[in-house]
């Protein structure tokens, strides 16, 4: 099936926002994509640009199914990211992570192909360690409202890792920090697209306690490089690897940031911090670039001008 260095390959989740911008690299490195997604939080609008491609083909299907094609590699990003989507249904959250992970898995295993998990910092929930590097086993609330997203991203791994062990699958576990950018869905409630969007409507930017707690953002095109750059490491390198930006900021000065780059008259309100939100993340990102060459490239201001220019092009309501 491969010919050259062209691959077929399968991007689950690949109508949402990472996934539309993955499919969008690797047809622009040559290669086929098959975009396999059911349009839980993701659109069909976000391939548009793609849908006459030749090279480029979309099945709408749940990935808790089981699934029969052909292909060289799996990415597996199927998946609801945004606190407010994956917890409107856990126990379809947690299908998804697992039985998604088990039926990705047995169709690299039929097939023998490459496969991907985008796993998440949220798998180190409120860390007791800082930064983050991966030989942390994290601090995760098993039955609080975060926990269908974040057990289910650690038992996808612990599924990820045993398929390796027991059935020698060639496996990448990536635990992917906060991301934005364009793409990003206006109302899924995280926190860069929130403050974009109420910025430019000049409404109130909502931060969540005392917007003290930090997060680490990178800017989406940074974190697909990481991640072909993943797909394309050694198969000894497992993983799995940290991919963000270690520059931490308070959510605090990233609403006064939002602010002055809109120019907005937008003022700042305060309502309680949602239970187990954690206090602080940052990546350690050595293994990335020890093993990938890898770091992100993108600063904070200049991801947030192209995102904002996204939202300002994209909302009807923004000047
Ligand atoms: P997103 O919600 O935009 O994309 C997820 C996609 O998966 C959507 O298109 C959705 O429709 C699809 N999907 C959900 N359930 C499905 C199912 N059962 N079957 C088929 N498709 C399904 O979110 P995103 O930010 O693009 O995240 C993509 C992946 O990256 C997720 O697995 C997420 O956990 C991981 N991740 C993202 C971030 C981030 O900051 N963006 C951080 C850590 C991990
Ligand atoms: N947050 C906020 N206002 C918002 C949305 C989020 O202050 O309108 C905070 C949230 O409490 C968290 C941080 O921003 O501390 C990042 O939230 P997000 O949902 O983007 O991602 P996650 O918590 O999963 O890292």
């Amino acid at each position: 099936m491969q010919l050259g260095d062209t691959r077929r390959i399968l991007v689950t989740g690949g109508a949402g926002f990472l996934g539309s911008h993955l499919c969008e690299r690797l047809i622009a490195a040559g290669h086929e994509v098959i975009c396999v997604d059911n349009c839980y939080t993701g659109s069909k609008i976000n391939v548009r640009r793609l849908l006459d491609n030749p090279l480029f083909e979309f099945i709408r299907h749940d990935v808790t199914f089981p699934l029969y094609i052909e292909v060289d590699e799996i990415y597996n990003l199927a998946c609801p990211a945004s606190p407010i989507h994956y917890q409107f249904d856990p126990v379809q959250t947690t299908k998804t992570s697992v039985h998604g992970a088990i039926n990705m898995l047995g169709l690299a295993k039929r097939v023998k192909a490459k496969i991907l998990q985008a796993s998440t910092s949220e798998v180190y929930g409120d860390p007791a360690v800082h930064p983050q590097t991966e030989d942390y086993w994290g601090n995760v609330n098993p039955i609080g409202p975060r926990s269908c997203y974040d057990e289910g991203k650690r038992c996808a791994e612990t599924l990820f890792f045993d398929y390796s062990r027991q059935l020698r699958l060639r496996i990448k576990v990536a635990r992917i920090f906060n991301t934005y950018g364009p793409r990003m869905h206006p109302n899924d409630g995280r926190v860069v697209s929130n403050f974009i969007v109420q910025a430019l409507k000049n409404a109130p930017l909502t931060v969540f306690g005392d917007g003290s707690q930090t997060r680490s953002f990178c800017y989406v095109d940074d974190l697909i490089d990481g991640l072909m750059r993943l797909m394309d490491s050694p198969d000894e390198f497992t993983g799995p690897v940290n991919l963000g930006n270690p520059r931490e900021f308070t959510i605090r000065e990233l609403a006064e940031t939002v602010i002055r780059l809109t120019g907005s008259a937008s003022r700042l309100i305060f309502s309680p911090l949602p239970q187990d939100d954690p206090r602080q993340r940052r990546p350690n990102i050595s293994l990335a670039a020890e093993q990938l060459g890898w770091q992100p490239k993108i600063a904070l201001e200049k991801g947030l001008g192209r995102t904002i220019e996204y939202f300002t092009a994209t909302l009807p309501s923004a000047r």
